[in-house]
C-alpha cells in the first residue's frame, strides 16, 4: 500500500503553491535562491518521515537555529540564569530591531536578534570556535546527521552584519555580553549559516516534540528545557507576526529568512517548510499557508485540545457481591485518571474484592499515577481488598500509602482466583 500521507502533502503542496512574496536580499548570497523550490516534510517522535516536493535541497538555517541554541544555552547554565540575561515577553518588534527592555536592559526574548546573540554568547565554550562547534554539534544530534556551514552565506552575511554588531555592541554597554562582540556575531552567523534541509529542519523539531528524546531513545533535551523552547517559539516564534500566527495556526514555530519554516506539535510531529518567498513580515508566504492548511485539515490548533478517551474506565461484572472488575483503556493523564476515580467513587464501603485491570493501558502520567494509587488507598481505607492487573507494568511499586501495596496478577483470571 502506498501511504495516503505522502499523498496528502503533494496535494498540500499543490494547494499553496502561488508566487507572492520576495526573497531575502540583505544578505547578498540569499538573493540568489530559486525562488520556486518549495518543500514540506514531516517527521513523527518516532523517527518516520513523510514528504513533498523539494526537500532534498540545501539552505541555509538562519533564525530557526535560534530556539536550539536557546536550548542548548539553558542546558548549559540553567534556566535562571539565560532568563537573568534574556527575557521571555514577545517584543512586536522586527527581528533585527537593536532595543532591549528599558527597564532592565534585557533583550525582549531570544527568538529577536539581540535576544539569541546573547544566548549564542551563553553556550558553554573556552573560546568562540569551541562554543560555536557546540552548536552545530547539537543541530547534528538533532537532525540525525552531520550538519555544516555553508561557507559563503557565512561570508556574504558576516560581510552584511553591521546591524548584528551593533546589537552585540549594544549588549555589552548594559553587561549582557562578556565576550568580545565581533566575536560572537561571527559564531552567531556561523550558527544561522548552517546547511540543513526541510528533512532535516522537520527531524530537529520532531525532537522538540517528543521531549528532547531522539527517535533512538536517546534523550538529547531535557523535558524542562523543551518546554521552555517551545512555549517561546508559541509566543516570539513569528517575528512580528507571532500573536496572528498562534491564534490561526496554533502551532509553536519559527521561521527563518532563508525560506524555512519549522512547527511542532507537542507528543506529535515535527513540521518543516522550505519556500524562500517571504510575506511582509518575513516569514515564508507558502509556508505560512501550509500551516495554516495543516492546521486546519489536522485540527492541529493546539487551544482546540485532545479529546480525552471516553471509555477510559468501565465496570465489568456489575451485579456480583464479591467481587468488582474495572476494567481501565487507553494512555492515563489527568482527565483519565480523574474519570477512573469518578467510577471508583461509585464502589461501596466494604470488604468486596476490587479489580482494576490495567492491561490494555499503554502510559500513565505521573498525576495520573499519583491519583490511582491514592484512589487505591481510599479503597484500602474502605475495607476493600485491591488487585491490579498489569502486566506491563505501567504501574510500577504500586505504594499506596499507608504501607498498602496491592497485589499484582498478569490476567484477570489470576487476579479475580487470587
Ligand atoms: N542571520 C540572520 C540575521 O541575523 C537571521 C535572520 C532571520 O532568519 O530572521 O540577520
Amino acid at each position: 500500500m502506498r501511504t495516503p500521507v505522502s499523498d496528502y502533502l503533494d496535494e498540500v503542496l499543490h494547494a499553496c503553491d502561488a508566487d507572492d512574496g520576495e526573497v531575502a536580499d540583505y544578505i547578498p548570497e540569499l538573493a540568489k535562491a530559486d525562488p520556486d523550490r518549495f518543500g514540506i516534510a514531516v517527521a513523527t517522535v518516532d523517527g518516520e518521515v513523510y514528504s513533498a516536493g523539494a526537500v532534498d535541497v540545501e539552505f541555509s538555517i538562519q533564525s530557526i537555529s535560534k530556539p536550539f541554541t536557546y536550548a542548548l544555552a539553558i542546558a548549559d547554565q540553567g534556566l535562571e540564569g539565560v532568563l537573568e540575561h534574556i527575557d521571555v515577553e514577545p517584543s512586536g518588534d522586527a527581528f533585527n530591531e537593536i532595543s532591549l527592555e528599558p527597564s532592565t536592559g534585557r533583550p525582549r526574548n531570544p527568538m529577536i536578534n539581540a535576544g539569541a546573540i546573547a544566548a549564542h554568547a551563553m553556550v558553554a565554550g573556552d573560546d568562540a570556535d569551541t562554543r560555536t562547534s557546540r552548536i552545530i554539534e547539537l543541530y547534528s544530534r538533532l537532525a540525525g546527521r552531520e550538519l555544516s556551514v555553508d561557507e559563503a552565506v557565512f561570508d556574504s552575511e558576516l560581510g552584511s552584519a553591521d546591524r548584528n554588531m551593533a546589537i552585540a555592541y549594544m549588549l555589552r554597554t548594559v553587561d549582557r555580553l562578556d565576550d568580545d562582540p565581533p566575536d560572537v556575531v561571527r559564531g552567531y552567523t556561523r550558527q544561522c549559516s548552517v546547511s540543513v534541509t526541510a528533512v532535516d529542519l522537520a527531524r530537529m523539531a520532531a525532537v522538540l516534540a517528543a521531549n528532547g528524546v531522539a527517535p533512538d531513545g536517546t534523550k538529547i533535551l531535557d523535558t524542562a528545557v523543551t518546554r521552555q523552547v517551545l512555549s517561546v517559539m508559541a509566543s516570539c516564534g513569528m517575528y512580528d507576526a507571532a500573536g496572528d500566527w498562534l491564534t490561526t495556526v496554533g502551532i509553536p514555530a519559527k521561521s527563518g529568512v532563508a525560506g524555512g519554516l519549522i512547527g511542532v506539535l507537542p507528543g506529535q510531529v515535527g513540521i518543516a517548510v522550505f519556500s524562500p518567498r517571504l510575506d511582509r513580515h518575513g516569514n515564508s508566504a507558502r509556508g505560512v499557508r501550509v500551516f495554516e492548511r495543516l492546521s486546519r485539515d489536522m485540527g492541529m490548533h493546539m487551544m482546540e485540545g485532545t479529546e480525552a478517551g471516553r471509555s477510559a474506565v468501565r465496570a465489568a461484572s456489575e451485579h456480583d457481591d464479591e467481587l468488582r472488575v474495572y476494567e481501565v483503556a487507553g494512555d492515563l493523564r489527568f482527565v483519565e485518571a480523574e474519570r477512573v476515580l469518578r467510577e471508583l467513587t461509585g464502589e461501596p464501603e466494604g470488604d468486596r474484592l476490587v479489580v482494576i485491570d490495567l492491561h490494555r493501558v499503554h502510559r500513565i502520567n505521573d498525576v495520573a499515577r499519583r491519583m490511582l494509587l491514592e484512589g487505591i488507598r481510599r479503597l484500602h481505607l474502605d475495607g476493600h481488598p485491591v488487585r491490579l492487573v498489569d502486566p506491563e507494568d505501567v504501574l510500577p511499586d504500586p505504594h499506596a500509602g499507608e504501607g498498602y501495596v496491592p497485589e499484582v496478577f498478569d490476567d484477570a483470571k489470576a487476579a479475580i482466583k487470587g
